[in-house]
């Protein structure tokens, strides 16, 4: 569904993606773990044109995402992000309506039957008429996968949806993403929530200073890694 070929990128003279290869097929969990600053953000944001890349392609289905509009990419290809990025000034209904009446042009009686029904998917049914500022954090990242998921994505990418979460909360938004593991969807994931990866993804890519150091199916990857920048890395956080 997704393909990378020699994809290279650049932040002025210094290389952030370097000679990245690999694809997603359809309904695979993959999770991207590694160090600070190896380009797992800067990857996953190359899938949905939030940033442009300087050499190679991607394709989606087979079509270089450049010959598709990032509008339309991004009806397809969802993202959610660390810090939740919901509206403040909107309740948790409003904000899960929002995009399914802007940007998928649907009736508001329709979109809001779909956005209670996607929040009481991630249980937040009962909290519909609350502001973001009356939510806690975990609550906050379970509406904005709601607000993701009501578009009926085919891909969902999440970029350490629970790191900026109290420990107490992560489970809750774990459990939510396993769910959707699940079902259809196809996820690419960065967390360093070696559990998750364990019980759910299909495989693991670890990146380094901008490349793609391993790739492989989870049993692998905690059992039969040679690799000692792999070692350190999981000693660190394991
Ligand atoms: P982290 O685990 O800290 O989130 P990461 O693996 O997601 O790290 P990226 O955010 O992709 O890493 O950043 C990779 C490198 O690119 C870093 O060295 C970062 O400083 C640099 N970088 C990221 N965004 C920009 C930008 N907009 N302009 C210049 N440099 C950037
Ligand atoms: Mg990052």
């Amino acid at each position: 569904i997704i393909e990378f070929i020699h994809v290279g990128k650049y932040f002025g003279d210094f290389k952030v993606l370097d000679d990245i290869n690999f694809d997603v097929k359809k309904s695979e969990i993959i999770v991207i773990c590694g160090p600070s600053g190896s380009g797992k953000s800067t990857m996953i944001r190359c899938i949905n044109r939030l940033e442009e890349i300087d050499e190679g392609k991607i394709l989606f289905h087979g079509k270089d995402i450049r010959d598709i509009k990032p509008i339309e990419l991004r009806k397809k290809i969802g993202m959610v992000f660390q810090h939740f990025n919901l509206f403040p000034h909107l309740t948790v209904l409003e904000n899960v309506m929002l995009p399914l009446v802007k940007v998928q042009k649907k009736k508001k009686k329709e979109a809001e039957q779909i956005a209670v029904e996607t929040l009481e998917r991630v249980r937040m049914g009962d909290q519909l008429h609350k502001y973001p500022s009356e939510l806690s954090g975990g609550q906050k990242q379970r509406v904005a996968i709601a607000r993701v998921l009501a578009m009926k994505p085919e891909v969902m990418l999440f970029d350490e949806p629970t790191s900026a979460l109290d420990p107490e909360m992560v489970n809750e938004v774990l459990d939510v993403m396993k769910g959707l593991a699940r079902e259809d969807i196809t996820i690419l994931c960065v967390t360093h929530e070696m559990g998750f990866a364990r019980e759910v993804a299909d495989r693991i890519i670890f990146m380094d200073k901008g490349k793609i150091v391993e790739n492989t199916d989870v049993e692998t990857f905690f059992k039969h890694t040679d690799n000692p920048r792999i070692k350190e890395f999981l000693s660190k956080i394991m």
